[in-house]
């Protein structure tokens, strides 16, 4: 086995641009430790898809080499409909669907709730006053199952349940209830729960962070095996393909859609593995890392193009860097790496591609212009909203404050109105789920139904469920710099994300059968010897080593 070493010096250094890349390889024994691992180190990488994933892991030589040495799965599925971040980051440690999980997106609409706005962001407490789902007060309030920190900590307090990304709902799905240390990105800094107070690890990082804002960093380097992808396309008013991140001084919001976001959020990780001495305590540990970056840039400037490629390059490194921090401390680590959802490329780039089918969206798709085309309809008018959605598809919440005859009205007239629709390709109301039992089988045989059913939660869900037809952008307008292209469909370049698991002494495997990122948490939990209650996982085990170990078998 080989083990790749990058200089601990390299963090911030690196974000800034000044260090050297330099790598060295060293030979260590395979010497499988014996007992449960001491730290799970859960990294999800925002956005990740299995596409990607295969377009790229023959480049990758740093952290992303290490981790296809151990199993990989290139066909784990978030198998529900609705493929947004929060249901999927939901998924990776709580082993539950959507269905049960209750995070059946990223924003959903409470029409009883007291609050006089009616949208929910999955993360937030609404029940705080000082909460918008634009500007939420951060927490886990609406996840309905544990979390694998939480049972760890259950099992054990003295656990410790670390939980880091750019991204609250990432830090709020992945850590759950009972997360000892919790930060996201928010204007500038990491930030953390209400309430606490950033570590003096923590306020480190920020200092640094804060400096290179300030400072702005020159123009990243574009490996020559990006040269294919490395090409200008005209997009809306202006021309993506060939960003390099150079960063704005004073633009702290400009560090998102960059790949040095991910490389701050692992200096935070390896801060905090140090100042909490995790994986060194009489119990293990976890901490997940989301990286947002990968998401950020696929929205900003789509997934074919320089910009991608480049963050390819540097996620590899910066994943190598979180590596080789916990193998300089003699840490008994287990990795998985899967990912909260994949994507899709902007249509303008993908008809030069071979795909002439691909659209954007019709703007009379929106909850506002479909409204106004049921009331003429219907004849039906409403006092608030007639309809509301979080974008052109997903989950169509129909005004409470109109009769029930005339509710029933309007959601057959906005069945059949969306099924008219040529870039629909699927429409089912929440009497029709509720009837659904929830899908089994190979989750690629899924039918339509079955992974809307999967997001479905009664208690959440719209009244009426509407699901696009492949390649079909729900951008009608892109906003380039920031939102050109997006996931959340029920087609398998949403679904589909890579799994890897990695320990020292594992036997590698590839396993290109079709598994769920539900699958993860029964994982880990049993190579934990974690004692969990029959029932607590929509998911399986999977014996993560290719040899006769079986890692299923929970080590006593
Ligand atoms: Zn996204």
């Amino acid at each position: 086995m080989r083990r790749f070493a990058v200089s601990a010096l390299c963090g911030l250094a690196l974000a800034l641009g000044a260090c050297s890349t330099a790598r060295t390889a060293h030979v260590t024994p395979e010497t499988a430790p014996s007992g449960p691992p001491k730290l799970i180190v859960a990294i999800s990488v925002d956005q990740f898809s299995a596409d990607l994933f295969a377009q790229y892991r023959s480049r990758f030589s740093s952290g992303l080499a290490r981790l296809q040495q151990g199993a990989v799965f290139p066909s784990g599925f978030q198998a529900h409909a609705a493929t947004e971040t929060c249901p999927g980051h939901a998924t990776l440690l709580t082993g539950t669907r959507p269905a049960r999980s209750g995070i059946i997106a990223n924003n959903w609409y409470d029409l009883g709730t007291a609050r006089a706005e009616k949208k929910i962001y999955c993360a937030e407490d609404e029940n705080d006053p000082a909460s918008s789902s634009r500007d939420p007060v951060v927490s886990a309030v609406h996840l309905k199952v544990p979390t694998l920190g939480d049972l760890m900590k259950g099992a054990n307090p003295a656990t410790r349940n670390v939980s880091v990304s750019a991204k609250d709902r990432a830090v709020m799905m992945m850590g759950g209830h009972r997360i000892d240390a919790a930060y996201w990105y928010y204007k500038g800094q990491f930030a953390t729960l209400k309430g606490r107070e950033p570590s003096p690890a923590a306020n480190a990082i920020n200092n640094a962070v804060a400096a290179l804002v300030k400072k702005g960093a020159p123009a990243m380097p574009m490996p020559a095996w990006c040269a294919s992808a490395d090409q200008p396309i005209a997009v809306g008013k202006g021309q993506l393909g060939t960003g390099r991140f150079a960063l704005e001084a004073g633009k702290p919001d400009a560090l998102r859609a960059s790949p040095r976001m991910d490389s701050a959020t692992v200096d935070l990780a390896n801060a905090l593995i140090d100042e909490m001495n995790l994986g060194k305590g009489s119990v293990a540990d976890i901490l997940s890392v989301s990286l947002s970056a990968t998401d950020y840039i696929g929205h900003a400037n789509g997934t074919e193009g320089g910009e991608m490629c480049v963050q390819m390059a540097e996620l590899d490194r910066t994943i190598g860097r979180l590596l080789a921090h916990l193998d300089a401390r003699g840490i008994d680590y287990a990795v998985v790496l899967s990912a909260d959802h994949g994507g899709l490329d902007i249509p303008e780039r993908q008809r030069e591609q071979a795909l002439p089918r691909a659209v954007r969206a019709d703007p009379g798709l929106a909850p506002q212009a479909l409204a106004k085309a049921l009331s003429v309809q219907t004849g039906v008018t409403s006092p608030d909203p007639l309809l509301s959605s979080d974008g052109l598809f997903g989950d169509f919440y129909v005004s409470r404050k109109i009769g029930a005859a005339d509710r029933a009205r309007v959601i057959g007239a906005l069945v059949k109105l969306a099924r008219a629709h040529p870039q629909v390709a699927a429409v089912f109301t929440a009497d029709e789920l509720a009837k659904t039992p929830l899908p089994s089988g190979s989750p690629q045989d899924f039918t339509l139904k079955d992974r809307a059913r999967a997001s479905f939660d009664p208690t959440r869900s719209g009244d009426v469920v509407i699901l696009l037809d492949r390649a079909v952008t729900p951008i009608p307008e892109p906003a380039v710099g920031s939102f050109v292209a997006t996931h959340g469909s029920a087609w398998d370049y949403d679904r589909r994300v890579p799994m890897l698991f990695w320990r020292k002494g594992l036997r590698g495997f590839e396993q290109p059968a079709p598994v769920e990122t539900i699958d993860i948490a029964p994982t880990l939990a049993a190579m934990l010897g974690l004692a969990v209650p029959e029932g607590t996982f929509d998911g399986r085990c999977l014996d993560v080593d290719g040899g006769e170990r079986n890692t299923c078998e929970v080590i006593k």
